[in-house]
């Protein structure tokens, strides 16, 4: 049976460089759920879609057709055939993100997505860890491992703002990384643990690992030795 691993928890806590270190470590296919939500919202804010209208939101939620690649080397995004990999990154669609999420229509859709791509990768023999808000609880709630993955907010603010410097260094804008970075992090989080529809939270079955004081590498070994031998 291939093994299914799901890693929920707020932003910033460390979720893609553990289920990328896992990919690899496991050669499992990688799926970032966050990534899709970011590209609907890139869409929704490029067809001038208001965002603060959830009746708008969920209008258009079934147009954009978005992509993912499964390859942790390459993990790219596509909406209607353009390549949004960067683009989902930028300030202005971390900062709308959570009010496109929160929107039954577009969650129900991506998560059938979701478990699309989950069968597609069992049926042809390849295991998956897919992170994001609502894997454990939602998605795959048989998944065979669970985790919740959580770090002090200070310190996930400070990976968030590096990760913001450097993309802005070479984009030639600069600011205040830190403190946007945090902002950005409290904010998303109210609102991701607050909707309606599947919010934010550790499954009861979910092992909760704290990454405050663990590298990267130790974040990693915890989960593997999380996998059951025959899994
Ligand atoms: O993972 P990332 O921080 O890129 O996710 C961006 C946003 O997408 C989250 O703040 C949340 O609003 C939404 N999201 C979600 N459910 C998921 C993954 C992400 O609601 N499974």
């Amino acid at each position: 049976m291939a093994v299914t691993i799901a890693i929920d928890g707020p932003a910033g806590s460390g979720k893609s460089s553990a289920a990328k270190g896992l990919s690899r470590r496991l050669g499992i296919d990688y799926v970032d759920t966050g990534a899709m939500y970011r590209a609907i919202t890139w869409w929704m804010l490029n067809h001038e879609i208001d965002i603060d209208n959830p009746e708008h939101i969920a209008q258009n939620a079934s147009k954009p057709r978005v992509t993912l690649s499964g390859d942790v080397d390459h993990p790219t995004v596509e909406v209607d055939g353009v390549d949004v990999t960067d683009a989902i990154r930028e300030s202005h669609v971390s900062d709308a993100v959570s009010r496109v999420s929160a929107v039954a229509d577009v969650r129900h859709r991506l998560v059938d997505l979701q478990r699309e791509m989950v069968a597609r990768a069992i049926r042809d023999g390849r295991g998956v860890v897919m992170e994001g808000r609502d894997i454990g609880t939602v998605v795959l709630p048989d998944a065979t491992v669970k985790v919740f993955l959580t770090a002090d907010v200070d310190v996930r603010a400070a990976r968030r703002a590096a990760e913001d410097r450097q993309r802005q260094m070479a984009s030639g804008e600069s600011g205040d990384h830190h403190q946007a970075a945090l902002r950005n992090l409290v904010g998303r989080d109210a609102t991701d643990s607050t909707r309606a529809v599947s919010p934010l939270m550790k499954a009861d079955d979910a092992i909760e690992i704290d990454a405050t004081s663990m590298t990267l590498d130790d974040v990693i070994d915890a989960i593997v030795d999380l996998v059951p031998l025959n899994g």
